[in-house]
Order: structure tokens, then C-alpha cells, then sequence
């Protein structure tokens, strides 16, 4: 069965995106892929990213997503970046995932066999152990003879006020002061972007920076590439004569005799709702607007004057022209939810 709408992955982008973060960052990558690494398929980029020399290895936000990638057995370390269940743990470490590890209770209850990366709040209080009590859980790690890593997170990064930032990183060497040489990590891609390299920090993790995207004011400073091409195919093209409405609610009214294509994408494909209005797509390298509501399998585009086929490719963003950023933009959200929101009816193919 033909897909309505494919998500291309180009290996080159994602390639150049890591090699231009690590030699910004001045360190290899410890490469977020949760959430099917943001969208673009967890199977797809980690067999990519894993013959990259600069990857050390992989990031995942759930006990899922680290068994699925200990499953493609590709050699490279993966740290769950969030804390496991007492039940979770030796699952985990029997695959050898990497565990983060915030209390002495912690410390203290993985087997012997296991690899802890000492999780440190440093002002984002979402998790991890405070400054003070994390240079003793990272004691006991280390006397225990576990203590692989040490990381925390910025909280702000990403904007061009790096005050907060700096407090944050001054209250982590402070920690990584007082224990023995790890792995230590902080920066996500707008750290990255933002400071280039930190004194003693051997890993840096970019999510969203790896898939091409950069705050505004942080554009120049690396070469990225969004890695994703988005394209729906055109199912059906009809007239709509003057005065008569398109889609739900018949928000858009026609003014004139117009040429309207539907196009296999819809919010249920992660194509958010809320750009109805807004929303632009690439019809044979033009930008057309979508017509009405953004349907849930569907959406309308008014493809008048152009020579449009049914099975034609509609671009729904792309690496330069028309990215997720603006239609993030237009359905008030972040490129984040986007593309993490991408459906799983969605084929992605990777392009080599
Ligand atoms: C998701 C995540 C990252 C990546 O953040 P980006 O803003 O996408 O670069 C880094 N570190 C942790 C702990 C994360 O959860």
C-alpha cells in the first residue's frame, strides 16, 4: 500500500549536523533519541549515528526506548535519562544501560555490574540530586566502583540571557570538583551553540540541534541542516466554484473559481490543527496556502493555475524553503512538538 505521507531522512544532514556540534562543542556526542528520536525514526538515525566517530553513544527518555535500542545491539552506550523504577533497574543494567542515579538509596541499590551517570540539579528542579548532597551520592558511586558520568541541565540555555546558564554550570564543577575524572555532561544543542566548548566536559548532548533546528539569534553559529523532508501526496483535485466553503466549519469561502487539491495529511499525522489559516505548503515548489481546517486525516490546498496530479508530492516542510520552525510557528508551538508529534502512519525512509 502507497503511503499519503512520507517523512525523507537525508544521512548527510544528520551527519554533518553531528560532526559540526561536536567540533563546536569540543567534545563527542551523547546523542538524545527519545521520543523516536524527535520524530525521525529511533531505528533510522541510531544506526546512522552509530557509525559517526563523534557519538559516543544515545540518550532515551524511557526504560521502551532504551530496550529497543539495546535490541539493535549497535555497540554504543545508552543512558536513560530519567530515573527508572526500583523494579526497572536490573532489567536495565542487565541490558547495559546506563542508569542516572540522584540519592544514596540509589547509589546504593544498583547491582554491582551496573553504570550510573550521577544526575545533578543545578536550577532546573526537574531531577536529580541537589549540589551538596550529589557530591556524596557521587562518592559512594565511585567508591562503589560505578560511576561512569556526571551531567546536569540547562534550564535556559537556548536564550540570548546566559546568566542563569552560567550559575547552573559553576554549581556543576563544583560537584565535579570534588569527585574522582568522569564523564562529566551538560549542555544540550542550545548549551552547545551558546558556549561552545565548557571547561571539563567530555560530552555534549544536542537533540533538536542534531536534527537541524537553532534558535534564531543562534543560526550562525554552527551549519545545520533540518534532516527532515515532510510530503503528502495529492488524493483528489477538484474545482470549487465562487462562494462556495472548504472543510469543517467552512471557515474559507472561495472568491474566485479555484483548483483545490486534498493532500494526505492531517493532525492525526502530527500536521497541527492549529496552523489552520496559516498554513502554507510547497506544491511543485510554490508555496500555496491550505484551505479551512486542517482536517484529521486531510487537508485542502489550493492549487490553482498549477498542473497537479493525483499521487503528485506536496512538500509539507522541508531543509530550507519551508521548515518545521514556521509551521511550528503557525500552529503556536515549538519545532519540538512538531516533530515529535510526528504519526506513526507517517513512512520514513532514510536518503542516503
Ligand atoms: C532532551 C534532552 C536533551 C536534548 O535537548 P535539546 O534541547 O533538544 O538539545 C539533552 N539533555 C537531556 C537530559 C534531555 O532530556
Amino acid at each position: 500500500m502507497l503511503a499519503r505521507a512520507q517523512a525523507l531522512i537525508s544521512e548527510s544532514a544528520l551527519r554533518g549536523n553531528l560532526t559540526a556540534l561536536a567540533r563546536r562543542a569540543q567534545t563527542r556526542l551523547l546523542l538524545p533519541v527519545k521520543a523516536n528520536a524527535y520524530g525521525h525514526d529511533l531505528e533510522t538515525v541510531a544506526r546512522l549515528a552509530a557509525q559517526h566517530p563523534d557519538v559516543w553513544g544515545f540518550g532515551v527518555a524511557v526504560p521502551r526506548e532504551a530496550a529497543a535500542l539495546a535490541a539493535l545491539k549497535l555497540g554504543k552506550p545508552v543512558l536513560l535519562l530519567t530515573p527508572p523504577t526500583p523494579e526497572e533497574v536490573g532489567p536495565l543494567a542487565d541490558l547495559g544501560v546506563r542508569l542516572p542515579v540522584a540519592s544514596l538509596a540509589e547509589a546504593d541499590a544498583l547491582p554491582a555490574y551496573a553504570r550510573a551517570h550521577l544526575k545533578v540539579d543545578t536550577g532546573m528542579n526537574r531531577l536529580g540530586a541537589r549540589p551538596e548532597e550529589a557530591v556524596q551520592v557521587g562518592l559512594r558511586l565511585a567508591e562503589r566502583g560505578l560511576l561512569e558520568g556526571a551531567y546536569t541541565h540547562f534550564a535556559t540555555a537556548d536564550e540570548p540571557d546566559l546568566s542563569f546558564s552560567r550559575e547552573q554550570f559553576a554549581r556543576f564543577q563544583g560537584v565535579l570538583a570534588a569527585l574522582p575524572p568522569v564523564l562529566a555532561h551538560a549542555a544540550n544543542g542550545g548549551g552547545i551553540l551558546s558556549f561552545g566548548p565548557l571547561p571539563g566536559l567530555s560530552l555534549a548532548r544536542p537533540g533538536l540541534a542534531a536534527y537541524g533546528f537553532a534558535p534564531a539569534h543562534l543560526r550562525q553559529v554552527a551549519p545545520l541542516t533540518p534532516v527532515m523532508t515532510l510530503r503528502a501526496r495529492v488524493t483528489h483535485v477538484h474545482p470549487v466554484h465562487p462562494g462556495e466553503s472548504v472543510s469543517y466549519g467552512g471557515l474559507w469561502r472561495a472568491a474566485h473559481e479555484t483548483t483545490v487539491a486534498t493532500v494526505g495529511i492531517g493532525y492525526a499525522d502530527g500536521y497541527p490543527r492549529g496552523a489552520t489559516g496559516q498554513a502554507q505548503v510547497l506544491v511543485r515548489g510554490e508555496r500555496r496556502p491550505v484551505l479551512g481546517r486542517i482536517c484529521m486525516d486531510q487537508c485542502m490546498v489550493d492549487v490553482t493555475g498549477l498542473d497537479v496530479q493525483v499521487g503528485d508530492w506536496v512538500e509539507v516542510w522541508g531543509r530550507d524553503e519551508l521548515t518545521v520552525t514556521e509551521v511550528a510557528q503557525w500552529g503556536g508551538t515549538v519545532e519540538y512538538e512538531v516533530l515529535t508529534g510526528l504519526g506513526t502512519r507517517v513512512e520514513r525512509v532514510a536518503e542516503h
